[in-house]
């Protein structure tokens, strides 16, 4: 079987390393010169947003094989609103590094792969049509699936982010939810050592915010934050990313086609998290080309989790500042804590976003209705 995977990323190693498993050599094409060619950053996974499995990590070892070593378990989240900070406790997930590092998440899967990757790949997706009978779209974006008439689109983000300097304890995590600075938006800090976090401020296109200047949002931003950990931060790298897609394809095969990761639609609207649903894509995408299971099938929960993300996204758009504050208040309020705490933990399998979406519909139908 003549398989080609575009895209040497989260789900194109995924799928690469789930079909060597079962006997079939992928031909691997990567546009850039090497694995995580890109800037370096700290991202994480939270059990809450992948339920009903439990741990991710323990998930892909022992049902896929594949092996990840994050930075820390997350033993805490601080999270930040206007005028208050609360924090959710307990084992809840994982903080890793991607990109241009040895110990990326894409590195380690490469490290798991085999068949040699064709680096610097000039192939295009026709071109590949011509030559291979099944063919796993893994760009990281949706570009492709929307030209071919298989993505919508839902919104757009502005992303920028630094690489700083300070003390961090790599189990805590930080995100801001001011929509006085970064309007709909949020930030985040995510240590990938004792001493370097990634600092990231992202809010979605909307005609207002589109008129704001982002440098002027950052600054603002990276004041708070470094007033917020009493620390003056050291920036020793940036980037930026304009129009980050979050959509979703409408058919997950077309032919011989198979639309995985972020062309897939795998990056939550609600919070941005994609990994872990991305390199799902990819091990289900080889599963079906395996005579395993059914992609179709396989991935329909990925599609029921992306719908109740998009409704989360608009409620965390319907709240306001004194709404957040609220709520973080309350986060480290006696009565709740140790309900949230244990909501959020590894070790439960309650499927919170499926619980909440219908309060949430409700909540953005009546602010739909005031608008
Ligand atoms: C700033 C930022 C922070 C994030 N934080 C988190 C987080 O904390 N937690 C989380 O779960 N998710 C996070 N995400 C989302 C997550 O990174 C993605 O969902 C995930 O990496 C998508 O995997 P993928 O396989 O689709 O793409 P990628 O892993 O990006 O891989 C795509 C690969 O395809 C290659 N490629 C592109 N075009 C071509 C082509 N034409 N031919 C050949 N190769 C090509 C690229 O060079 C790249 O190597 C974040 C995203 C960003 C941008």
């Amino acid at each position: 079987m003549e398989v080609a995977i575009m895209g040497a990323g989260m789900s194109g190693l995924s799928c690469a390393i789930t079909l060597e498993r079962h006997g079939i050599k992928p031909a691997i094409f990567e546009k850039r010169n090497r694995v995580g060619d890109r800037f370096v950053n700290g991202e994480a996974t939270f059990s809450i947003l992948n339920r009903p499995i439990k741990d991710d990590l323990l998930h892909l070892k022992e049902n896929f094989h594949i092996n990840l070593v994050p930075t820390d378990t997350v033993k805490k989240l601080v999270v930040h609103s206007k005028n208050e900070v609360g924090s959710i406790d307990g084992t809840i997930g994982y903080v890793n590094i991607r990109g241009r590092h040895q110990n990326s998440y894409e590195c380690q899967l490469e490290k798991q792969v085999k068949t040699k990757i064709n680096f610097n790949s000039t192939y295009e997706y026709e071109q590949l049509c011509k030559e291979f009978e099944y063919i796993i779209l893994a760009p990281g974006d949706g570009e492709y699936a929307a030209k071919l008439g298989n993505y919508r689109c839902d919104l757009t983000c502005t992303i920028k982010g630094a690489t700083v300097e300070g003390e961090f304890l790599t189990s805590i995590a930080h995100v801001w939810f001011n929509y006085d600075i970064i309007p709909k938006g949020y930030a985040w800090l995510i240590p990938f050592s004792e001493s370097e976090a990634n600092l990231v401020i992202a809010y979605p296109d909307y005609p207002n915010n589109i008129k704001l200047d982002i440098s002027t949002i950052w600054e603002s931003f990276y004041s708070t934050a470094c007033k917020d950990l009493d620390q003056n931060f050291r920036i020793t790298d940036r980037f930026e990313i304009t129009r980050y897609m979050m959509g979703i394809c409408d058919k997950p095969i077309i032919d011989n086609t198979y639309f995985v990761g972020n062309c897939f639609g795998t990056i939550s609207p609600g919070l941005g998290f994609g990994q872990f649903a991305s390199m799902l894509t990819g091990i289900y995408s080889a599963y079906d080309l395996c005579n395993l299971g059914k992609y179709e099938e396989l991935v329909k929960p990925l599609f029921e989790n992306y719908n109740k993300s998009i409704i989360l996204r608009r409620f965390l758009e319907n709240l306001n500042d004194n709404n957040i504050d609220l709520i973080i208040k309350n986060l480290d309020n006696k009565l709740f804590n140790g309900i949230i705490d244990k909501v959020c933990s590894n070790e439960s399998q309650l499927e919170v976003l499926k619980v909440l979406t219908p309060s949430m519909t409700i909540w953005n139908n009546y602010k739909n209705s005031k608008a």
